[in-house]
């Protein structure tokens, strides 16, 4: 980094072992699982929201860029110091600070790892039900920042859901603190929302307060296995038409079972169109009941078969697999675009439909996979940065599988957020009085725009 004295109060301010400048440590902190890299000039690694206020503060006087940083996992390229500057790495901040079990409420750091928070909450009969796929690297400020859900989303929301309140450090390093361990709170603007979801654009997390709600009693895992794509991504809606909640519904095309079952074999059934994930807790006596009847819905639309896991193990083979799907895709092309669109849960088989087409008439390959019963679909794109001319058919085709689905009242994003891929469709789905309400918070909170910048909103120069 250039500025040797602002390396030095760094150092100062979190100790000199939490400052990397070598180019080997930055290389690690200047990607995530998108095709995008950038190095920063430095890593800080504060160990407490004492030493984060210090760290803003040292970089706005600077007026150096910071990009807040959990696992990397995200994929839409919002981790990425696109302008250099400093990345803050949250990983020291791994605390569970209590678990309340007379509130239902849980206080944690935001470098807690997902995963590992499920368990210890899970030992006391407690559920905190979101679960990106990722969730034995991500961290929950990630998590937060990202606005996360995953396929338990069908049932119990995302991660704004279970967010009561949260410790932040603004860009200027101020402390703001909202909500708490009530349930409910309507003192003034609702922060909690605003905040949830802006993706390390507005402050940085370092304390949360998460809802939790009690552990079904019971679950049980089934695959609807479909001949038909269509009949497949039918299902899905005749299933929620059918008024049954199960708590996931998650489809995968041929493609995807076959890329999967050959990294993380479980036996999915490789030979047909399509297949359905469906997991359905709850109590002991609902649950067989409730499988009956997806059976029941799934087979009048046409499954060939219904393959209910017997054992607990069986249901972790099977989930194990699809955990694995996004690695599995890895293996089989050098770059991968991950795509996010969600529908009207009605219109999902027409946009099955659509994302087949799109890929033949671009002639590319798209795998699908998604969290169905949220309407959010995630065609992955598998191509290879290094061509070109098959880069500009992938970026047209996801320009107008974008254009597609907001044409049928879906959205951009379902749970990725928007990073740095999506910034230039916002004002297709906000317009421009939408983007201009967003920036002008961003303003309030963010004059000199150094709070992760490039992400979420597009440059007035970009529009
Ligand atoms: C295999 C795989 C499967 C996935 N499955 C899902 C899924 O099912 N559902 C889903 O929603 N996502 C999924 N994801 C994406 C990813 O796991 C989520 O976006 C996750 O929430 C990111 O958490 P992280 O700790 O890795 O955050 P990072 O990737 O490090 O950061 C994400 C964003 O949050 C900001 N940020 C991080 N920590 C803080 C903080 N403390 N304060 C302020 N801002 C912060 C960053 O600046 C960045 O903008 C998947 C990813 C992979 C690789």
């Amino acid at each position: 980094m250039q500025d040797r004295s602002l390396v030095s109060s760094l150092q100062t301010a979190v100790g000199r072992e939490n400052v990397l400048t070598k180019k080997e440590d930055l290389i690690c902190y200047s990607y995530d699982p998108t095709p995008n890299h950038h190095l920063p000039e430095a890593v800080v690694i504060p160990g407490n929201i004492d030493e984060v206020t210090q760290v803003m503060r040292l970089a706005y006087a600077a007026g150096v860029p910071v990009t807040p940083r959990g696992a990397g996992t995200n994929i839409s390229g919002s981790s990425i110091p696109v302008q250099g500057g400093l990345v803050l790495a949250m990983h020291r901040f791994d605390r569970i600070i209590e678990i309340d079990t007379a509130n239902l409420c849980a206080v944690v750091e935001a470098g807690v790892i997902t995963a590992e928070f499920q368990s210890r909450v899970e030992a006391l009969g407690l559920f905190y039900p979101p679960d990106p796929q990722a969730l034995n690297m991500s961290t929950l400020g990630g998590n937060v920042a990202t606005n996360a859900g995953g396929p338990r989303g069908f049932k119990y929301g995302v991660t704004r859901d279970y967010v009561l309140g949260f410790k932040m450090v603004l860009p200027d390093g101020r402390v703001l603190k909202v909500g708490g361990k009530t349930v409910k709170n309507v003192t003034g603007y609702d922060l909690t929302k605003l905040f949830v979801g802006s993706e390390g654009t507005l402050g940085v997390f370092t304390e949360l307060t998460l809802r939790l709600i009690p552990l079904p009693e019971s679950k049980r895992t089934m695959l609807a296995v479909f001949d038909d794509i269509l009949a497949a991504a039918r299902s899905v809606s005749a299933v929620i038409a059918a008024k049954i909640i199960p708590t996931t519904l998650e489809y995968m095309d041929q493609e995807a079972m076959r890329l999967i079952e050959a990294f993380a074999p479980s036996g999915l059934p490789v030979d047909s169109a399509a297949a359905v994930l469906i997991e359905v807790d709850g109590s002991e006596r609902v649950v067989p009941f409730q499988i009956e009847q997806i059976g029941e819905v799934c087979r009048r639309e046409g499954a060939r078969e219904i393959r209910i896991a017997l054992t607990e193990a069986e249901a972790n083979q099977i989930w194990t697999a699809r955990k694995a799907a996004f690695s599995s895709m890895a293996r089989s092309a050098p770059t991968l675009y991950v795509e996010d669109v969600t529908v009207p849960r009605s219109k999902i088989p027409e946009m099955v439909k659509t994302i087949s087409e799109l890929a033949a008439k671009y002639q590319i390959k798209v795998p699908i996979l998604g969290h169905t019963g949220d309407g959010n679909m995630h065609p992955i794109i598998l191509t290879d940065e290094r061509k070109p001319e098959e880069i500009g058919r992938v970026k047209q085709a996801i320009d107008e599988m974008f254009k597609a689905a907001l044409a049928m009242g879906g959205t951009l994003s379902g749970e990725h957020g928007i990073g740095l891929d999506k910034v230039k469709y916002m004002e297709w789905e906000l317009g421009t009085t939408g983007v201009d309400v967003m920036r002008r918070i961003k303003q309030a909170l963010d004059p000199r725009n150094l709070m992760n910048p490039g992400k979420v909103l597009p440059t007035e120069a970009e529009e």
